[in-house]
């Protein structure tokens, strides 16, 4: 589709009936091989699972508009092309020229959103507002709806590619609600995504890093896969300015292991089976790797050769360890060689 020449939309809301469209036109012309290409990932017999956890997953676009404002007035305006510059000048003033009504539920930024009900209960709309205003980032909240788990997809226009997309899905392909537990009147979901768990009674487990950086790393190839079954192009997908960090630069912690163990990692991943993980290298093993790659992990920056170097010096020997675990205890046999 051809890109929208905000310059002749002086409009706000024409533009974001414009974007709107995109977003369903994409969904509906891609969802189904973007499905598939999870299936062929993950592995035929998760089909019924990946396709029921599809079916659970609601999509939200929006322009983060005050974040926007705040990167071009501390500066990375002068970062970016002048086109650029004038482009996202003359969208936001179309924002700010158009008359916000009072009583919107949802807030006018957002372009698209599958299930509109799904963002009027207040405390869910609440923690989705605040993820968002957190992280300005892509993110994928669980909730309950309609006696369902469902998984609600919020991603920002303007500021992140296909890999975020699919990023997020992954997250939401591979959350499972374990259990909901109530405390003095509030409902708090016990959830695994992937093998990392976290709930407010129970703590959280200390493999968020980990299960990021593998989940971004299966992300590009469900990417890789999804291409060449013929994804649409889309402007939704045009990253001019980038608001969020990425995992690229961090990847390296995990690859080893990702490389060693990826049947394992997969499985783990689908089935929300952390034990599975655990039985597999070892518990020990795995909370020394992942206390290793917590301590070596850089945030929003990029690492140097030397630390890298450092990092892998350290966590090289606990792969090592953990190759040989799983060939002593016959790893292949006791899950029947399926993986
Ligand atoms: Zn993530």
């Amino acid at each position: 589709m051809a890109e929208i020449n905000v310059q002749t939309i002086p409009n706000y809301l024409e533009l974001k009936k414009q974007y709107a469209i995109e977003c369903e036109t994409f969904l509906a012309l891609n969802k189904d091989k973007i499905c598939e290409a999870f299936i062929e990932y993950f592995g035929e017999e998760y089909r019924d699972r990946i396709e029921y956890r599809f079916n659970y997953t609601f999509f939200s676009f929006y322009f983060l508009f005050p974040k926007i404002k705040e990167v071009f007035e501390v500066g990375q305006k002068q970062e970016l092309p002048p086109k650029i510059v004038d482009k996202y000048q003359t969208l936001l003033s179309s924002y700010e020229a158009y008359p916000k009504p009072e009583d919107q539920t949802v807030p006018d930024y957002f372009v698209y959103i599958s299930d509109e009900n799904l963002l009027v209960e207040e405390k869910y709309r609440e923690r989705v507002l605040t993820q968002i205003a957190v992280h300005h980032n892509p993110t994928c909240v669980a909730n309950i709806a309609y006696n369902h788990v469902y998984n609600f997809i919020a991603f920002p226009l303007l500021a992140c590619n296909f890999h975020a997309f699919i990023h997020e899905l992954s997250h939401a392909v591979t959350t499972e609600m374990m259990a909901i537990i109530e405390n003095e009147g509030e409902y708090t979901p016990l959830i695994s995504n992937g093998v990392y768990y976290t709930t407010v009674q129970m703590g959280k487990s200390d493999d968020l890093i980990v299960e990021e950086l593998l989940n971004d790393i299966g992300t590009s190839k469900i990417k890789e896969l999804a291409t060449k079954r013929g994804i649409s192009k889309s402007m939704i997908f045009n990253n001019i300015i980038s608001l969020g960090f990425e995992y690229s630069g961090n990847l390296y912690l995990v690859m080893d292991f990702y490389n060693a163990f990826e049947p394992l990692i997969k499985k783990s991943r689908i089935e929300n089976s952390r034990n599975l993980l655990l039985n597999g290298v070892g518990e020990d093993n795995y909370n020394e790797f992942v206390s290793l790659v917590n301590k070596y992990y850089v945030h929003d920056d990029v690492p140097t050769e030397e630390h890298k170097i450092e990092a892998m010096k350290e966590i090289s020997p606990v792969i090592d360890k953990m190759i040989k675990y799983y060939n002593d205890n016959n790893i292949d046999e006791v899950l029947g060689r399926s993986i």
